[in-house]
């Protein structure tokens, strides 16, 4: 396959991962839905079984249409290799169980995904594994809490919801100074916007049911390693632990992907624009988007990120009352939770996204009653804010 990853990000998202198949030449990759692979001989079975000759064996542990969507996401995070995984947590869950150990340490951002602090603080200590939860957009609070057992780094920036960020290169410096991975959840910002791998982590993880799918009718995950030594031990404990990614999913993101420029261009667009359009209404107590140079790392967002986003939280001077009305009078955006998808959706976090976190970790983590979150969708700008705009006509 020609090296796709000298091209633009706009011409890779497009053919990265697949070229026309020699058997038919079909133009879209064939979805091979089967379970096994037949052998040729005995023998080729075995040299398969022992690694002597690359092939398929078991959808479990590879299969063509996975491997594309693997290799098509893998280029544009500027990785080596890629593992698509059934769910976003178990992408998540995969590289919990991959590279920690019994009785070792973590350090993650406190406004971590719901799920995957709660895995950590429930199931994982069932293990001996300890985690701390700091505001890593601070690099000081991360020195603090690293142990002699600190195996682990993980941070979501822009974070979920609050849309704080975090020092990518930063953390990197502090996770080689002292032996520790660095991993970073990247859905928010999808790889067209940021690529955590060129700024220094180890391993990139997306809930691909955002973004990368970009259509709200699939969940899936990805894994992305920098290193081969990685790459291996994460594809180990997935295809022993089982939750790998179907055929079919894997050419539904990958169809999915074919777009991703394009939507989050418009999508950041929008944003940028009801962003700023939210921020002068009175109705409106605060906005917090990275793309607003009312941001408090806005400049730490021009420097990691070729863009905002289009993830957007705000509150009202009517605090959660006001919050609730609006969200109840909504008619175009759509009250659901997820994200990334080409419709705008609108969510209360404290009551649905972030309900099964603690609230002194919801104040941690800067999840405040009344904020209120937005996925801004590819909708004509107007039509978005003609829609919010009836919905705050509350008195
Ligand atoms: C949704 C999400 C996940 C979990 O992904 P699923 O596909 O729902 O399992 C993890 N991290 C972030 C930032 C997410 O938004």
């Amino acid at each position: 396959m020609e090296d796709k990853s000298k091209e633009n990000l706009e011409t890779q998202v497009i053919h990265a991962g697949y070229e026309p198949d020699e058997a038919t030449r079909s133009v879209s990759p064939p979805i091979y839905q089967t379970s096994t692979f037949a052998f040729e001989s005995a023998e080729q079975g075995a040299a398969l079984f022992a690694g002597k000759e690359k092939g398929f064996i078991y959808t479990r542990l590879g299969n063509p249409t996975i491997e594309a969507l693997e290799k098509a996401v893998a280029s544009l995070e500027k990785g080596i290799r890629a593992l698509a995984t059934s769910t976003g947590m178990a992408a998540v869950s995969t590289v919990y169980m991959a590279l920690l150990e019994k009785d070792t340490h973590m350090i993650g951002t406190a406004a971590l995904y719901g799920a995957s602090r709660v895995i950590l603080e429930t199931e994982f200590a069932r293990y001996g594994v300890t985690s701390d939860f700091v505001d890593t957009s601070n690099l000081e609070e991360i020195k603090k809490k690293i142990k002699k057992n600190t195996r682990l780094l993980y941070i979501e920036s822009p974070a979920n919801p609050t849309m704080a960020m975090t020092d990518i290169q930063g953390c990197a410096q502090i996770a080689r100074e002292h032996g520790i991975i660095l991993v970073v959840d990247n859905t928010f910002a999808s790889p067209i916007l940021q690529n955590p791998l060129e700024l220094g982590a180890d391993v990139v993880v997306h809930s691909v049911t955002k973004f990368i799918n970009g259509h709200s009718d699939v969940v899936g995950g990805i894994i992305v390693s920098q290193r081969e030594e990685l790459h291996e031990r994460l594809a180990k404990v997935l295809h022993l632990l089982g939750g790998t990614m179907d055929p079919h999913q894997a050419w539904l993101v990958l169809r999915g992907l074919r777009t991703l420029y394009l939507r989050v261009e418009k999508a950041q667009d929008n944003a940028r624009k009801l962003a700023a359009w939210l921020e002068s209404h009175p109705k409106v107590a605060w906005v917090n988007y990275p793309g607003l140079p009312s941001h408090p790392q806005f400049e730490l967002m021009k420097k990691q990120m070729k863009g905002p986003g289009s993830m957007i939280s705000f509150g009202l001077r009517g605090g959660y009352e006001a919050g609730l009305k609006l969200i109840n009078s909504v008619r175009l955006c759509t009250l659901a939770v997820s994200l990334g998808g080409i419709e705008t959706l609108i969510e209360h976090p404290a009551s649905m996204t972030h309900a099964v976190v603690s609230k002194k970790e919801k104040e941690e983590a800067g999840i405040t009653d009344d904020l209120i979150r937005l996925s801004v969708g590819c909708e004509a700008y107007e039509d978005l804010r003609a829609d919010l705009e009836q919905a705050l006509e509350y008195d």
